[in-house]
């Protein structure tokens, strides 16, 4: 079946009225796309387009599972995600065969959580293609550290409480690539942590040697945006053991900041979706 198949009528056609520019997916190339925070509502247009035209998707852990009922039925699909922290499929390897099957003529979805180029090493795959010279385009994607905390009732800037976020990832593979925690508190400005599951400890640790007030208010978020959210408010002083009593098998963003205060005022709204995720 081709990507006709799904037309005129079909998805396809629709998304061509709705995005006239919309670039045709062509064999041979790559999409990486993201595919926001969980939550199927949150994929954008660009992304469905991708979805129902590709020839195989490349997909993540985070990707929620009925997602992938818009490939087509013939489409193949390829799990190159990390179950556990423990990865199944090293980023070389990911790169490898998303190189292969783009040289093979297949239309290659690269899809992944959240935005491709916020902390999902998109960055390193797209430059992967660029040096094979792979056509691609990147679909912007939402990302787990802004929609989480709106998901979460956590407004990501407040007038008159920070002009600024930080996101930050509390992974690091390596010295040279750790994080000055104590260069962050001169900022005054809330920080938005992805990967810090293992790490809170480590960062709180850190931020409160460096003089940040033990009482901040910190909020961890799991599972954003999915029927599984799960939001925790505390402080600075308890966010490391309230993140370990959490499931550490789910996806979770951390945030440090005086912003996670006005979620008390927002809790009563009704989450996306009519459900009251809260
Ligand atoms: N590219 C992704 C981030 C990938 S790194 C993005 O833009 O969102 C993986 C980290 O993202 C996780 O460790 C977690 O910190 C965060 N994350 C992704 N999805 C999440 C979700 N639904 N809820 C909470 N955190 C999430």
């Amino acid at each position: 079946m081709t990507a006709d198949a799904v037309g005129p009528f079909g998805p396809l056609a629709a998304l061509r009225t709705l995005l006239p520019g919309m670039p045709v997916f062509a064999p041979g190339s790559v999409w990486l796309t993201g595919a926001g925070p969980g939550d199927p509502g949150h994929l954008t247009l660009h992304a469905i387009a991708g979805l129902v035209q590709a020839d195989v998707a490349v997909h993540d852990a985070l990707i929620e599972p009925s997602v992938l009922d818009l490939l087509r039925p013939d489409a193949e699909r390829l799990f190159a995600g990390k179950r556990g922290g423990r990865p199944s499929a090293s980023q070389a390897d990911i790169s490898t065969t998303l190189i292969a099957r783009a040289q093979a003529g297949a239309r290659v979805l690269r899809l992944k959580g959240g935005d491709p180029y916020v902390f999902g090493r998109g960055g390193e795959e797209a430059r992967a293609l660029a040096q094979a010279g792979v056509p691609f385009r990147v679909i912007p994607g939402l990302t787990a550290g802004l929609a989480g905390l709106t998901e979460a009732g956590i407004p990501a800037t407040l007038r008159g409480t920070n002009q600024a976020v930080v996101l930050a990832t509390g992974f690091a593979t390596d010295p040279e690539s750790a994080v000055d925690w104590a260069s962050f508190v001169r900022l005054g400005q809330p920080i938005v942590l992805y990967m810090a599951q293992k790490t809170i400890d480590s960062i709180s640790a850190a931020l409160l040697a460096a003089g940040v007030d033990p009482a901040l208010p910190a909020a961890a978020i799991w599972a954003a945006s999915t029927p599984q959210q799960r939001v925790e408010v505390t402080t600075l002083r308890e966010i490391g053991a309230v993140v370990q009593a959490g499931d550490a098998s789910r996806p979770a963003v951390i945030v440090l900041g005086a912003i996670v205060a006005a979620r008390a005022e927002l809790a009563r709204t009704v989450g996306v979706g009519g459900a009251d995720k809260r």
